[in-house]
């Protein structure tokens, strides 16, 4: 490549010549793809297909280095850039049109140290790939729910799974994060060094560099757990949501749990009957001592007769893989989502009436039950403001045709307009594609949100990463 054209921070077009172009390609050891090269429209392609942006270069990188001279070049040519971990997230902040992309998603290697019961990875990995090399010590980390989702996003905001209310956020577990800072540098962010900085990544996103390893309290967690996974028909979805109410309030801290308004999928598992079938689903997992787990799940599988039951004591390593299937690469995605100031009956009414119009039988409303250790943390030891909600509501729109978008878009923006009257602030990582800007940061950061502008002067005043859900210097 000779020279290329592409946009700077301001989002103008500029000419990188071809001088500067070689001295950069001479320091990166991974690929650095094109956009005139056949493999240029699977790089820039993320999970979500709703998202079709053309960035003017992609690098992939091999390792920090190449972070390194990625975000060097960025700065000293004024780049319009993104930084890509699994590209996983719902609003494809991981790519940019015109600009860079430092992709990050090959550099993936996981170091477990059973004795310490920590784990290094690499920003790239995959809830996946850590819970590969942690199941042979009989250790978790606390991450998602589905397995293909990169970690650095993940943590990044938050992390909630099955183990939240036993453990926490996957941010909660973070021990150390090494970043690659906007001035070039490679710094190990903890509760010892740059505490301010360590603060910050825990919950705030990808405003403050590029992150390239992070490192993870891990946990004892199976190697089996008991999972409930009954269906009732959507008729019963009020008194299920009332159950399910009562039954988390005196519920363990050892279950996660979530009740989705759904519809069967078409799956082979699920009797042809029941296939696309509109349902209420309980979903937990106990982490507890296996022999107390059938009984402790046993009220969500008995609260009336399920028109399918998937329940069953499974390796905790295929529990993070149950719904992968669900939410295959290339469909088309719109999620948005609401802390729940409380599940009473008006909410449950609402949240129902809701459910009955999603526009795709794909589509659901998840209702999250937060509590436990989650809880506990206060509201200013991380920027993850909201700890106090007992409930999170997310609007998963998902569909299969692109020609539809906009009717499960509005759809999605609908709900959400509605029930903000019973919720107060998002969980970024379910952030639509972030449309409320300032708002929406204000929202879920609320008190902290002043102090993550102030991290964010120290460390990129000039906010050059900017291609997320930004949060901008003080001052
Ligand atoms: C199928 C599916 C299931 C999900 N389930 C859950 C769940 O159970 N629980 C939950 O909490 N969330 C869940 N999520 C949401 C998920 O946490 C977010 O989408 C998250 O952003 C994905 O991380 P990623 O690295 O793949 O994202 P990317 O799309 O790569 O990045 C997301 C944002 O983070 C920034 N970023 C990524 N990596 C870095 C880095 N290393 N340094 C600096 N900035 C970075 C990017 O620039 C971008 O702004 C799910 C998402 C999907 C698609």
């Amino acid at each position: 490549m000779k020279e290329i054209t592409m946009k700077n921070i301001r989002g103008k077009e500029i000419f990188l010549g071809e001088e500067p172009l070689q001295r950069f390609l001479a320091e990166v050891r991974g690929e650095v793809i094109f956009e005139h090269e056949d493999r240029y429209d699977d790089a820039r392609r993320v999970w979500n297909g709703m998202i079709d942006k053309r960035p003017a270069l992609i690098v992939r990188c091999a390792g920090p280095a190449d972070v390194i001279a990625s975000v060097n070049f960025a700065r000293e040519h004024g780049l319009l850039f993104s930084v890509r971990g699994g590209g996983h997230n719902v609003a494809g902040n991981a790519v940019c049109d015109g600009g860079m992309v430092i992709d990050l998603s090959g550099m993936k290697s996981v170091h477990v140290d059973p004795d310490r019961r920590t784990v290094r990875a690499q920003a790239g990995a995959t809830l996946a790939d850590v819970d590969h090399e942690t199941r042979p010590f009989g250790l978790a980390v606390p991450l998602g729910l589905v397995s293909a989702t990169g970690i650095s996003g993940l943590t990044l905001h938050g992390g909630m799974g099955w183990l939240l209310r036993k453990h926490g956020l996957t941010c909660d577990n973070l021990l150390s994060a090494d970043i690659v800072t906007a001035d070039g540098r490679l710094i190990k962010a903890s509760n010892e060094e740059h505490r301010g900085l360590f603060w910050a990544l825990r919950g705030g996103g990808g405003s403050f560099g590029a992150v390239v390893s992070l490192e993870y309290q891990a946990h004892p967690v199976g190697p089996e757990v008991w999972m409930a996974a009954p269906m009732y028909s959507m008729s019963k979805a009020e008194s299920a949501l009332r159950f399910f109410r009562g039954f988390m309030a005196r519920a363990p801290e050892d279950l996660g749990a979530l009740a989705s308004l759904w519809s069967a999928p078409v799956e082979e598992t699920i009797p042809e009957s029941v296939r696309g079938a509109p349902v209420v689903v309980f979903l937990a997992v106990y982490s507890g001592p296996l022999e107390k787990g059938e009984e402790i799940i046993r009220p969500l599988r008995e609260f009336d007769t399920p028109v399918v039951d998937l329940s069953g004591a499974r390796r905790f390593v295929d529990v993070q893989k149950f719904l992968d299937a669900d939410y295959p690469d290339g469909m088309y995605y719109y999620w948005k989502s609401l802390y729940l100031n409380d599940l009473d009956d008006e909410t449950i009414k609402t949240l129902v009436a809701h459910a009955t119009t999603r526009p795709s039988p794909l589509t659901s409303i998840d209702i999250w039950a937060l509590g436990g250790f989650f809880s506990r943390v206060p509201a200013d030891e991380t920027p993850f403001a909201r700890r106090n909600a007992p409930y999170m509501a997310a609007f998963e729109s998902n569909w299969k045709n692109a020609l539809e978008s906009p009717v499960h878009v509005e759809w999605t923006r609908r709900v959400y307009k509605d029930m903000e009257r019973f919720s107060r602030g998002s969980y970024l990582n379910f952030p639509g594609f972030g449309e409320e800007g300032e708002e929406l940061l204000k929202g879920a950061y609320e008190s902290n949100y002043e102090r993550l502008k102030a991290v964010k002067a120290e460390y990129d005043p000039h906010n050059l990463f900017r291609g997320n859900l930004n949060i901008r210097p003080a001052g």
